[in-house]
């Protein structure tokens, strides 16, 4: 960074910000000058990023939870060159090594009897790999998910989605979707019947502003797929990797999904990657015609090694059990902020480092993600539910550092209770 003068920093800000209004999306470039935002990222390292000024801010966004194994990891950035060198690129018709090692090494951590994986460039792909999977296999057509539910924004996973301002305006997505209320096992059962190919749900719901479902609500949810042959989708592209605190949240309840979809943390962190993993007898609708299904990119040498060695760290740094135990400590500082605030803060909720905290509207929430920004710590709205913000850390994050982000938080509260008396006045 060393390499630019201060004005030529301030140049390249303002050259960007006048790049994203003229070719990228002024309406996105207004709302990060609105947030507070009006800076280029440059540099990270662990749980922090740093602008073009060198000014570190503590990430609680992550990319929406793509950091678990924290930024740049030395032994993801290492294995990554090291392929990057030699063959990051597949020829699609050779045996791709990297590719087989992470199939099996997924196999061997995700529950139950899963066992093969497709692997693709995004969450919301994985969804429709999944999804077209559930299709081939159970020859029906009908798909059950949740409201308030967030699976992607491509046409497939949108139709899956539950939150009517993003799929209004595509309409008609795909027939045969149906939403029910999460957590509600008897509005689950009503819908689900023999033309079920597949019941899609998130373990936790992310985007819907950090649900979490009572105990025996996907247990129930199984139960029901079972009885009327219907698959199991648990959608694990948010809360899988250690996120709540265990490799994959559905250990949490003792659920195996049919199929389970994972993206964000599995490409450690600098890479696109995501997968769908089912069972050996699932799989076999494929074998009549293996490429009915596919992807040029995905599956790519340099994304597989660097997953794989992603999932290496997760497991020899026991960065699951430490996003527990880091989790547990941070809820608990969450929730005396709640019982400071109660004008402002209507409920704290978490599981491991996946975090929401609930406002009484949605302007608080947006107030407070300005002031935290301007106490250099990024945090952002959840897009199914905009009263929430979501605090999703790398899970490396240190307890020095949740430290800050808790009395940055109690600064921002003040800050805002402070413009809410004023207005009130
Ligand atoms: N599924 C869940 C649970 C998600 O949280 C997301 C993204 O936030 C997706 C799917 C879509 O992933 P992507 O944005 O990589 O397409």
């Amino acid at each position: 960074m060393e390499e630019f003068s201060y004005e030529e920093r301030q140049k390249i800000v303002e050259e960007t910000i006048e790049k994203y209004m003229k070719y990228v999306s002024p309406g996105l470039a207004r709302l990060f000058k609105f947030a507070n935002l009006a800076t280029v990222e440059w540099e990270g390292k662990g749980a922090q990023v740093c602008d073009i000024f060198g000014e570190a801010y503590i990430d609680c966004i992550g990319g929406f939870g793509v950091f678990n194994v924290g930024r740049n990891h030395p032994r993801i950035v290492e294995k990554a060159i090291e392929q990057l060198q030699r063959l990051p690129l597949s020829t699609r018709t050779l045996f791709n090594k990297q590719q087989a090692d992470l199939a099996e090494k997924l196999a061997q951590i995700t529950p139950g009897n899963l066992q093969y994986s497709f692997f693709c460039n995004s969450g919301a792909e994985a969804i429709e790999g999944a999804l077209k999977l559930a299709r081939l296999y159970t020859k029906k057509k009908k798909l059950v998910s949740c409201i308030h539910s967030f699976h992607g924004k491509t046409m497939g996973a949108l139709s899956v989605s539950g939150r009517e301002v993003y799929k209004k305006p595509f309409e008609p997505l795909i027939p045969e979707t149906y939403q029910v209320p999460f957590n509600n096992i008897g509005a689950m059962r009503e819908v689900v019947d023999e033309q079920t190919a597949a019941v899609i749900v998130e373990p936790v719901q992310g985007e819907g502003g950090v649900n979490i479902p009572s105990p025996d609500y996907l247990p129930q949810v199984r139960e029901i797929c079972t009885r009327v042959g219907a698959l199991l989708i648990l959608d694990e592209v948010q809360t899988g990797l250690g996120r709540t605190g265990k490799m994959f949240a559905c250990e949490h309840y003792g659920v195996v999904p049919d199929i389970l979809t994972l993206a964000k943390g599995l490409g450690g962190g600098i890479v696109p990657l995501g997968a769908f993993i089912s069972t050996a007898e699932i799989w076999q609708v494929f074998e009549e015609n293996p490429l009915i299904h596919s992807s040029t990119l995905g599956g790519n040498p340099l994304s597989c090694a660097i997953g794989l060695e992603t999932l290496k760290v997760l497991e020899e740094e026991g960065i699951p059990r430490k996003a527990h135990e880091k989790g547990q400590y941070f809820l608990g500082k969450l929730q005396g902020l709640r019982e400071k605030f109660p004008d402002l803060v209507k409920e704290v909720r978490g599981m491991g480092l996946l975090i929401g905290v609930e406002f009484f509207d949605s302007d608080m929430a947006s107030l407070i993600a300005m002031e935290m920004a301007a106490r250099k710590v990024l945090v952002v709205y959840t897009l199914n539910n905009p009263c929430v913000i979501r605090l999703e850390p790398p899970l490396v994050v240190s307890w020095e550092e949740l430290d800050i982000v808790g009395e940055a938080l109690e600064d921002s509260l003040q800050a805002v209770r402070k413009i809410v008396e004023e207005v009130m006045k």
